[in-house]
């Protein structure tokens, strides 16, 4: 019955909810991450964009800033007279070389004559060797070049006629004095053009600002930068960016590196925090959202686990019950390979009802509870053993061995629920019945249960307290008790079949008639006459002896009422006497029917007085009380106890035919018919002696001192007119018709 055990409920949380969450958040966290660090990247790289536009638009601003700061001191007519007009080194230094260092940081400053001699040199404040622009000469010629030449092409013309936008400059960067540099030239030339000057014998005013670290500093003052400064080399740090400060034909002289602003950066310096506190509470709420979940989801499991529990078990004994129990045989049916047999075995507690009613229900559930526990004890852990309902359990156990150890098995059982119960109340005995069915791979739940049912209906019509194994036979005849209850139920129902007919009763001597007894005779149109003994019994076990024993009664008490002085015997069922509405029945049709109590004899059988019912008792009393009486029928085949024939005071015995029957020849019989018939004489009870087929019976029945003899060698029951011709005196002749031929 090994069955793939289902994913675990751990299992099943962990790939349907849990998993999926987690990814979901790890993912999410990602994407957020990623799309953060992109923006900023972003953002860093477009303020790199500004930050550089903003390097070149400041070179820019410089390399047009330096020749118009020249232009203060080179356009001005002062200046070509302290030049060309006689050279004054003094005010040179002072308006064209101090002036530029002081007022507008430059940093050295030659001026050349017409023929590019040097004919002054200022550096860093102090007035110069000209050797110094020697030294840098070939920094400076290209520039020179350029600017005679565009004086040669007449540039200044357009100037000296006052129209000219373009000041005639040269400029670049450069290195001087292995320095980056500005180096800006101008031609020294008059501002009111009051004086002319031939093209080409210009002065020339050189400035040279180098890119020096102060330079760096007041670049990063106007323009914002930080940590800004010049250099050759790349920066090793990340965090510079830098500008290729190229000359005009493009030759790398230095960058200019800054510190970069990275806003970017910054907001993400600022946000992460925030960002991993904010993913960090995101986690923790759904870890707790995940535990409160899972911990439903138990409660959930947990309740719907006991639910299920509950559906499928007794709440007495915690067994299985019936639903679970038909699911597991209906499993073992399904699952079952040919040639695999399994037992199952209906149980049922035997005197169970007596005990509840007598102790109560407290008792009758301990007793349950512990007869389920003797029984789950005895059966292997592998056999399913369930409570099916109020005093009755089912098992199921695989055969491994032979069929005889299922039986052995059920031995056991039963001698378990035979030992005395101990519960609060008092020791109790009870015990079992089971019924055992033991099947292969051919059945069906309903035939394996109705045939477990047929060998437990067999074990308790055994004698309870034992197990009996289903045979096919019993089938058959629990078939043919089914088949004569439906014949009786349709029978009863239309007039003709069932009749009654009377057995004459005689006196010992067998001359005279003194009554009759009632017995129902059954005609089927089909089947022919059915004997009392098949049909009596099913009608007593399905109910329908009430209606049978009222109609034979009824016919009985007719016949009565014609015949005040003759005796007529109707037969009682235990079922018939149990019921209480019995006596006013009895007493009903006796008034309708006008029938004298004193004539009529109710037979009972012995077995009903052991039950000491005392419904029963009282309604026996309140007939005798009213004249009817009562005969033991079929004594001596039952508990024949001479306790009740004191303690329920009947009117007469009828020996069992079974007994007449060895007369007159079996001592034993002889000596019981005596000793029943001495006992009754001695307690003023008549005797009645059935069965009588013999004329040798009759003699000794007769010496041994029985009142009433009936049987066969008087009459067989008979239809009633021919009882009532007897009756009107020709019954003489009935007998000794007979006579000689039963003697012959
Ligand atoms: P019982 O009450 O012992 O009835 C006597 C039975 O013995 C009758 O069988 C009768 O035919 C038979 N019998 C009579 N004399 C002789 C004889 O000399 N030799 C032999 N071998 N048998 C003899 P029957 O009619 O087949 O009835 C069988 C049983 O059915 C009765 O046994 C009685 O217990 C029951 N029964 C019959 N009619 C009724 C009825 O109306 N109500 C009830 N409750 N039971 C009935
Ligand atoms: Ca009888
Ligand atoms: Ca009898």
């Amino acid at each position: 019955m090994a069955q793939p055990r289902p994913p675990s409920k751990t299992w099943r949380f962990s790939t349907s909810i849990f998993a999926p969450v987690i990814v979901s958040l790890v993912a999410t966290a990602i994407g957020v991450v990623a799309f953060v660090l992109w923006s900023t990247a972003n953002i860093d790289q477009r303020s790199l964009q500004r930050e550089t536009q903003s390097v070149e638009y400041a070179i820019g601003e410089i390399l047009a800033g330096v020749p118009r700061e020249q232009e203060s001191v080179t356009v001005w007519d002062d200046a070509i007279i302290q030049t060309k007009f006689g050279f004054n080194q003094n005010w040179v230094h002072v308006n064209l070389g101090l002036w530029m260092h002081d007022f507008f940081g430059h940093d050295r400053t030659f001026v050349l004559d017409p023929s590019n001699t040097p004919v002054y040199a200022m550096d860093g404040g102090k007035l110069a060797d000209t050797e110094l622009f020697t030294a840098d000469a070939a920094a400076f010629e290209p520039l020179i070049a350029e600017l005679r030449g565009k004086i040669a092409a007449g540039l200044l013309d357009n100037y000296n006629a006052g129209t000219a936008v373009e000041l005639a400059h040269a400029v670049d960067v450069t290195t001087v004095s292995g320095h980056p540099a500005i180096v800006s030239i101008a031609p020294i030339i008059s501002d009111s053009s009051d004086i002319f000057q031939v093209q080409g014998t210009e002065f020339l005013h050189i400035s040279v600002v180098f890119l020096n670290q102060a330079f760096a500093q007041k670049l990063a003052r106007t323009y914002h930068f930080e940590a800004s400064g010049f250099s050759t080399n790349q920066p090793s740090d990340g965090a510079q960016a830098v500008y290729p400060i190229l000359s005009k034909s493009g030759r790398f002289v230095t960058f200019f590196e800054w510190r970069q602003d990275r806003p970017g950066a910054r907001m993400l310096s600022q946000t992460a925090p925030v960002l991993a506190g904010a993913f960090l509470v995101a986690g923790v709420l759904v870890f707790l959202l995940l535990d409160q979940l899972w911990r439903s989801t138990q409660a959930l499991e947990t309740g719907h686990r006991r639910a299920q529990h509950q559906a499928t078990h007794d709440s007495l004994t915690g067994l299985p019950n019936r639903t679970l129990f038909e699911d597991r045989l209906d499993e073992v049916l399904a699952e079952r390979t040919a040639g695999e047999r399994t037992a199952v075995m209906m149980l049922d507690l035997d005197r169970f009802k007596q005990v509840n009613d007598t102790l109560g229900h407290a008792a009758g559930d301990e007793l349950i509870r512990a007869a389920a526990e003797r029984l789950r004890q005895l059966l292997p852990p592998e056999d399913t053993i369930a409570r099916l309902g109020g005093d009755e359990f089912g098992v199921i156990h695989p055969l491994i061995g032979p069929e005889g150890d299922a039986m052995v098995l059920a031995g056991r059982l039963v001698a378990a629920l035979a030992r005395p119960f101990e519960i609060s109340v008092s020791e109790t005995h009870i015990g079992g019945s089971i019924g055992v069915v033991i099947f292969d791979s051919t059945s069906t739940r309903g035939t394996v249960a109705r045939n477990a049912d047929i060998a437990l209906y067999e074990a308790k019509s055994a004698g309870r307290n034992r197990a009996v194994l289903f045979e096919e036979r019993m089938n058959e005849v629990l078939q043919l008790r089914r088949t004569i209850e439906m014949e009786l139920r349709e029978a009863l129902r239309r007039p003709g079949q069932i009749t009654v007919q009377f057995q004459p009763l005689y006196n010992a001597c067998g001359k005279s008639i003194i009554g009759a007894e009632a017995l129902a005779r059954w005609e089927h149109p089909k089947f022919g006459s059915i004997s009392p003994a098949k049909f009596i019994p099913v009608a007593e076990s399905s109910g329908l002896i009430e209606n049978l024993g009222e109609y034979v009664l009824r016919r009985a008490c007719e016949l009565g009422a014609r015949w005040p002085d003759r005796t007529i015997a109707v037969n009682i069922s235990p079922v018939q006497l149990r019921n209480p509405g019995f006596s006013r029945l009895l007493f009903d049709i006796l008034k309708q029917t006008g029938m004298l109590p004193s004539c009529l004899e109710l037979e009972i059988t012995e077995n009903i007085l052991i039950d000491d019912e005392s419904q029963i008792s009282d309604t026996l009393r309140t007939f005798r009380a009213a004249g009817i009486r009562i005969a033991l029928d079929d004594f001596g085949t039952g508990y024949s106890s001479l306790n009740y024939l004191k303690r329920y005071a009947v009117d007469r015995i009828k020996v069992d035919r079974s007994f007449v029957q060895q007369l007159p020849d079996d001592a034993v019989s002889y000596a019981i018919v005596q000793a029943m018939v001495m006992l009754a004489k001695a307690m003023g009870i008549s005797v009645t002696a059935e069965g009588v087929e013999l004329e040798s019976q009759r003699r000794v029945l007769e010496k041994l001192g029985c009142d009433v003899l009936q049987g066969f060698l008087f009459s067989p029951a008979i239809v009633e007119f021919k009882l009532e011709a007897l009756f009107r005196g020709d019954n003489v002749d009935h007998y000794q018709q007979i006579q000689p031929r039963l003697s012959a």
